[in-house]
């Protein structure tokens, strides 16, 4: 296996075959995005094949099991490094006995989506777009995942996405104009499927602009096939955000799978996760948005990890997340910087946050600081205005 010194670095490798190598798999086998989903390590057995787990692991994947899955395509698994813990690979996708605790201020739903759906599986929060909920399963679970009340299935609660009834309500409501596909991993859907939700919204001439949320192209790069482009690329415009968190993740198969996707037209943008022990220094920040953009991917969001129950121990303070936007704006190409947001708990929507670079203003000037911390007096005062004409 590929020893990972790649975390602050900007350059590709594959992992693969990497745990599996020896095991009588043919490259056709693994570039088989169905054998990749069909071999996906699950049980506490299957990972300590591979992985030495730590007592706080061992119990999370038993204990965890009733609330969200654990699952892991082989392809993910790889950038999993055996012997650490501390793997910003494992931290995100094995469980911890810690998401069996609840902080007091954590929630079930933590951004309110269950109040804001008129229909179930469709959220409609802001007054011009729809998040449209198709699917509850993914190819590999997100331990913080911020919707993990439906996802997997394994919980109490379940995803009763209402068909037709989204569609009448889309169709019946003219002030939609933008339709968001998430889930659950909607690219997990059968080509036929996809393309007719995706046919069945086109038909609704106020819908202009549709978007796919996936995290496939980094869990299941196979899934990202030429014929799928293909099929994506008959309902423009249409975007896809995908969801990357650490450099180790954009491997050459990523990569190969992410130029697919642009080369169909596709624009393509990053959510990110601001993760403890993840992605929470500018290095690897920096590394990880450079990257992306190698790939034809604009960094579009870097979220606060959301107060999804169980999730403390991977939260960072929000003096972090600034810090990370202050760390890059100036220093690097403006398209790499994503917009830091918190999505507000209770249902408030996606709030920005940016650092201040205003040092004061009053009514004629303000003094202004650049990446640098040098000093700028922009004036706009009334006497200036005048002066001026
Ligand atoms: C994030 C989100 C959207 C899309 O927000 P943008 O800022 O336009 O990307 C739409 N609806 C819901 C409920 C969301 O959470």
């Amino acid at each position: 296996m590929a020893s990972f010194d790649y975390d602050t670095e900007v350059r590709f490798s594959s992992a693969a075959p990497g745990y599996w190598s020896g095991r009588d798999v043919s490259p056709a086998q693994w570039a088989d995005y169905r054998w990749q989903l069909k071999n996906r390590v699950q049980s506490l057995d299957r990972i300590e094949e591979h992985l030495r787990l730590s007592e706080e692991e061992r119990s999370g994947i038993l204990l965890t099991g009733t609330k969200l899955a654990s699952a892991v395509t082989p392809h993910y698994f790889n950038l999993i490094e055996a012997d650490n813990p501390g793997c910003p690979v494992r931290r995100q996708i094995i469980p911890r006995v810690e998401e069996t605790f609840t902080d007091p201020h954590e929630m079930t739903d933590p951004c309110g989506e269950d109040s804001h759906m008129p229909v179930p599986g469709l959220v409609h929060r802001y007054p011009d777009r729809v998040l449209f909920l198709v699917t509850d399963r993914c190819a590999s679970y997100c331990r913080y995942c911020t919707r993990s009340r439906v996802v997997s299935g394994v919980g109490e609660q379940h995803l009763e996405t209402q068909w037709e009834a989204a569609f009448e309500y889309l169709e019946n409501t003219p002030e939609v104009r933008d339709v968001l596909l998430s889930g659950g991993d909607p690219l997990l859907l059968s080509d036929a499927r996809l393309e007719r939700i995706l046919s069945r919204l086109r038909r609704i001439e106020h819908i202009q602009f549709l978007r796919i949320g996936s995290r496939l192209p980094v869990f299941l790069p196979q899934r990202i096939t030429p014929e799928l482009c293909k099929i994506l690329s008959r309902y423009h415009p249409l975007f896809l955000s995908i969801h990357c968190n650490h450099p180790r993740e954009l491997t050459t198969e990523v990569r190969e799978g992410l130029e697919r996707l642009a080369d169909a037209g596709i624009p393509l943008g990053n959510q990110s996760v601001l993760l403890r022990g993840v992605n929470d220094s500018v290095e690897v920040q920096r590394a990880l948005v450079h990257k992306l953009l190698l790939c034809r991917v604009k960094p579009y969001y870097l979220y606060q990890c959301d107060l999804i129950k169980g999730s403390a121990h991977l939260r960072t303070p929000i003096q972090t997340g600034l810090e990370i936007i202050e760390g890059l704006r100036g220093h690097t190409t403006g398209y790499a910087i994503p917009q830091f947001v918190i999505d507000a708990p209770g249902g408030g929507g996606k709030i920005p946050l940016n650092p201040d670079y205003v040092v004061r203003s009053d009514d004629r000037n303000t003094l202004l600081r650049n990446y640098e911390g040098k000093e700028f007096l922009y004036p706009e005062g009334q006497e200036l205005g005048s002066l001026l004409m």
